[in-house]
């Protein structure tokens, strides 16, 4: 189904365009006629009719005889060609790789990865006609009517009329019949290339007399040797357009429309020159600069603050200089703006930001300059892996073992690391997988020779990493210290002497949950089976919330089982740590760092250049604190509760932990004083912890590899994940069962190379009040192409109301 790119002008004979239409459940190629004279391509998005609707669409192949199937008196003509070249060649086969791999209509894939507002569908509209006296009508046609009309103008999506009322087609045929409302179908919006008028210098005539103003306006001009969008030259010089057309009509300037970029802007940064390499860093990169055209994937494994942006910075250098654009992606664009800003600070403009937050304005006008053939860097999250980026010479995956390169929901679940590595042999070009902490899979890859081993023992200047004491939480019980910091945290922030400490909880809110002292009931989200959190709001009043659905309730005064009123908040939060830090330590000043206070864009980096200011002693924080900040002044970092990492019900926990763990710790002692790491757990003994302590990855890799082998969990074998759900507990079920036994038959599962695992009820077993089953499959990678293609149709035996989406290589088992 690769788009043919061949021009079909239909001057001359008839054509035609297989077209994949964007509309759910359908995934068959649909046959349009080309109207005469329009040039269309594979790869254009054009309007088609469908049904009764007008649909976008992809043009996969344009065909010179109508296929003989399909009867050429019922064959539709295209409405209109929405935007064109949006593919270049080669692209289509990732996305077709990533439909197969990922058991995911190709539509789908291709609606996953366009900017938003390329496709789309048009709707069924209703409005009022202007209409004299009304003719008697039903009771439900009156009451249709009177809705229309408590609206200016009463147009309304009939999608949003059936869901106001029960039935609505009769009432409203009702009065489309007696003339009183008409239907129509408004077109899907579109997304089109910004223009703005731009005042270009031209030559002046000789001899023109010209005002004062006219004058400074040219000279403005000239300084600034471009050409100036219209409304800047007006702020700028505080004058008229009439006053620009005067100098136009002179033949001075000319007032032209031109296509203007809407790209995210970033803050200004001062420029910045590659550093001379230490003899690791320079080794790495010889080996990288040797193999700058065979698609080789390479492990660069370096410790926290070891120098490895700085080799992806030369390494993206090298590759600019060849004319080629380079790839960086990152887990979370808002945690790492620091990173953002080096690389900012060495290529300048040829940077490129991409990602989810952005407005669809720019995620469609940074799309369409990766179609460009001009060497840039590109920088974002995993959807930017997914981008055309004409040209690409180089991909880096920074921080690769982290788990939010892989989406789990909507399908497809691709994880950028995958379709980088894809599309790096596709074009035959180096993949770099950076990390302190590699995934457990790219480790084994590693040392399987799969791929290159690169490793920067050592941190920059030979600064050696941040001690970590371990401290037992019981022992603390049993001296009586009842606080969440332990003597000996404690005793390190009362000497911080004006140096900084970062304190890391892993949850956020005022506590985990809330529990009654009296009978042990604990309170629960009534719609997902997960505990409540309570927030602070002010000093007192709290809010209970459920982190999966948003429910809200306010904090009870008594027990809802015994009544009783010790009711009471359990385990601590980023919010309980900031107030007993207030309490105990009123000369330090505390920022706290979570999702709550950063969901404000830009909030990420105010928070911390207020801290890398010294506008705080402290700063609380979760998982965020874990990327990407490199702060000199930090010499102390405290880990409250380990455990939480250690105890989840997911054979990865270990690796996440250990991942988390050291990362945490290299927040410390990044500049000339030594750091120091306080870690506390009431498991002192785990060897996760007793790894971490000793910065020991290869003796942890090794022993989680043989402890998974015996199970066969990745990476010695592969896992699908087959997730249901439906407000019908009982439909869901008893879908998971017959599912569970049709895979039975399956060859690769009834030949004994796959195995089914449940089916089960998933960890949490209801989320915004649908019933959630899993089945897990486990087997060799061997045979997974015969097992995914028959899972595709699966789909189309669950009942309507269950909804089941397919997980390759899932991460997240909750
Ligand atoms: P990583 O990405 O491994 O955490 P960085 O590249 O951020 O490490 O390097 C840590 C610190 O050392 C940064 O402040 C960086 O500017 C500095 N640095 C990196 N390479 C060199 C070098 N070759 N010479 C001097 N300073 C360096
Ligand atoms: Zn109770
Ligand atoms: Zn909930």
């Amino acid at each position: 189904m690769t788009p043919v790119y061949l021009i079909a002008s239909s001057d001359e004979c008839p054509a035609y365009a297989s077209v994949l239409v964007d509309c759910p459940g359908v995934s068959e190629a649909y046959t349009y006629q080309i109207p005469r004279g329009w040039r269309v391509q594979g790869g254009d998005v054009v309007e088609v009719p469908f049904g009764a609707q007008v649909v976008r669409g992809i043009v996969l192949e344009v065909l010179t005889t109508l296929p003989p199937a399909v009867d050429s008196q019922r064959v539709k003509a295209l409405l209109a060609i929405v935007d064109q070249r949006l593919f270049p060649k080669d692209y289509w086969a990732v996305l077709e790789q990533i439909a197969q791999y990922y058991c995911t209509p190709l539509i789908q894939v291709v609606r996953t990865a366009l900017p938003p507002g390329v496709l789309g569908r048009s709707q069924r509209r209703v409005r009022l006609r202007p209409q004299q006296g009304i003719p008697p009508l039903s009771e439900q046609g009156q009451h249709l009517l009177r809705f229309l009309q408590s609206k200016s103008g009463g147009d309304y999506s009939v999608r949003y009329l059936q869901q106001q009322f029960s039935k609505v087609q009769r009432p409203l045929s009702e009065l489309e019949r007696l003339g009183l409302v008409e239907t129509y179908l408004a077109a899907p919006s579109t997304q089109q290339p910004k223009r703005q008028q731009v005042v270009v210098l031209l030559r002046g005539k000789a001899g023109e007399e010209l005002t004062q103003r006219q004058r400074r306006i040219l000279h403005y001009l000239q300084q600034q040797g471009r050409d100036c969008p219209l409304q800047e030259v007006l702020k700028a010089m505080g004058t008229t357009p009439a006053t620009l057309r005067r100098l136009a009509d002179k033949g001075y300037i000319a007032i032209v429309e031109q296509q203007c970029c809407r790209l995210e802007q970033g803050v200004a940064v001062a420029p910045d020159a590659p550093k001379v390499l230490t003899p690791a860093q320079a080794t790495a990169l010889e080996q990288i600069l040797q193999h700058l055209e065979d698609g080789k994937t390479f492990l660069l494994h370096g410790v926290t603050g070891s120098g490895k942006t700085e080799v992806y910075l030369q390494a993206i250098a090298a590759c600019l200089q060849r004319g080629k654009t380079a790839l960086l992606l990152v887990p979370e664009i808002g945690l790492t703006p620091q990173l953002t800003d080096r690389v900012r600070a060495r290529f300048g403009q040829r940077l490129l930001v991409y990602h989810s937050g952005l407005s669809e304005g720019e995620r469609y006008d940074t799309w369409r300059l990766t179609l460009l053939q001009e060497p840039r860097v590109v920088i974002g999250t995993r959807s930017a892996v997914l981008l055309p980026l004409v040209g690409l010479g180089l991909i880096i995956l920074d921080e690769e073992h982290d788990g939010s390169y892989k989406q789990d929901h909507p399908q497809p679940c691709y994880h950028a690391r995958t379709v980088a590595e894809w599309r790096s042999r596709q074009q035959s070009i180096p993949l770099i997988l950076g990390t302190a902490t590699p995934a457990l899979s790219t480790w084994q890859a590693a040392q399987l020779g799969q791929i290159h081993y690169l490793s920067l023992p050592e941190r920059i200047h030979s600064r050696s990493l941040p001690p970590i004491t371990v401290v037992d939480m019981r022992q603390e019980l049993f001296r009586k210290n009842y606080s969440m910091l332990s003597l000996l945290l404690q005793e390190a922030l009362d000497r911080l002497n004006g140096q900084q400490a970062i304190l890391f909880v892993p949850r956020r809110g005022y506590s985990t949950f809330v529990s009654c002292r009296s009978c042990g009931t604990a309170l629960y989200c009534p719609h997902c089976s997960v505990s409540l959190t309570a927030h602070l709001f002010g000093d007192n009043i709290t809010v209970l919330r459920c982190h999966y659905c948003g429910y809200q309730q306010a904090f009870p005064q008594r027990c809802p089982n015994c009544d009783s009123p010790y009711l009471k908040p359990f385990g601590g939060g980023t919010q309980r740590v900031v107030t007993e830090l207030n309490q105990r330590f009123p000369q330090l000043r505390v920022l706290r760092f979570d999702s709550d206070t950063t969901q404000r864009q830009g909030s990420h980096r105010q928070l911390l250049s207020r801290f890398a200011a010294g506008e705080a002693d402290v700063m609380v924080g979760t998982q965020m604190l874990t990327k990407g900040i490199d702060l000199p002044q930090v010499a102390l970092v405290g880990i409250l509760a380990a455990d939480s990492l250690l105890h989840l019900p997911d054979y990865q926990a270990g690796e996440r932990a250990f991942q988390v763990l050291t990362q945490v710790a290299g927040r410390s002692g990044r500049g000339s004083s030594p750091g120091r790491v306080i870690l506390q757990t009431y498991v002192p003994e785990h060897r996760v912890i007793q790894a971490v302590k000793e910065y020991d990855w290869k003796t942890f890799a090794t022993q989680e590899l043989s402890d998974r082998q015996p199970l066969g969990y990745p990476p010695h074998a592969q896992l699908i994940l087959l997730r249901l759900n439906s407000p019908d507990p009982e439909q869901v079920s008893t879908t998971a069962l017959a599912i569970a036994q049709q895979l039975q038959t399956l060859p690769p599962i009834a030949e004994g190379t796959w195995e089914v695992l449940g089916p089960a009820p998933a960890a949490i077993a209801k989320i915004a009040d649908r019933y959630r089953w899993q089945i897990l499959l486990k087997g060799s990678p061997k045979n997974f192409y015969q097992l995914s293609k028959a899972l595709c149709d699966l789909k189309d035996q669950c009942p309507r109301s269950t909804r089941l989406s397919i997980d390759v290589d899932p991460l997240n088992f909750l």
